[in-house]
């Protein structure tokens, strides 16, 4: 938790702060990660502002050829404190205060997770994998071709491989 004691009684117009969160399972897309986070709440002690910047190194599945693979990503916010809100329609404009503290990784968390895209691509333009062998289609064409047989087709030769 990061003390606004000396915010709120104006002795300080800024408390800067560091924190550093695991990014293991913020998303099914990410194996591990770590993000650093630099900010500052600053302001008077009727209004103050915090602001962050994240800057995350990770470990990540693309989306398309399934293969792990390292990447960056950076992310910043600002938001007004405040102690309690007026309406719920407040929340996603303000973060709160807890006694006079601002619990840093949890809201830092809340809004990595929500500016996550929506999914990792390992390159622009990965051509992911054949959908009939599997193949990694960046090395090349695999040599099935892509030559799916007709799922009814398929059904039918089931049937009568089965007899
Ligand atoms: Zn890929
Ligand atoms: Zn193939």
């Amino acid at each position: 938790m990061l003390e606004l004691k000396r915010l709120l009684s104006g002795e300080t117009e800024s408390i800067p702060f560091t924190a550093s969160l695991d990014m293991a399972g913020m998303s099914s897309d990410i194996v591990s990660g770590t993000c650093a986070v630099s900010g500052v709440c600053r302001g008077t002690p009727d209004h103050i502002v915090l602001s962050a910047d994240l800057k995350c190194e990770l470990t990540a599945v693309c989306a398309r050829c399934c293969k792990q693979f390292e990447t960056s990503l950076v992310h910043s916010f600002e938001f007004p404190v405040a102690e309690k809100l007026e309406s719920d329609e407040d929340e996603d404009r303000f973060v709160l205060m807890q006694d006079n503290a601002l619990d840093i990784e949890q809201i830092c968390s809340e809004q990595l997770i929500l500016n996550l895209p929506l999914r990792f691509l390992c390159r622009t333009g990965c051509k992911g994998l054949c959908p009939v062998c599997g193949a990694d289609l960046n090395s090349g064409a695999c040599s099935c071709g892509g030559k799916r047989i007709d799922p009814r087709l398929e059904k039918l030769k089931e049937y009568f491989n089965n007899k």
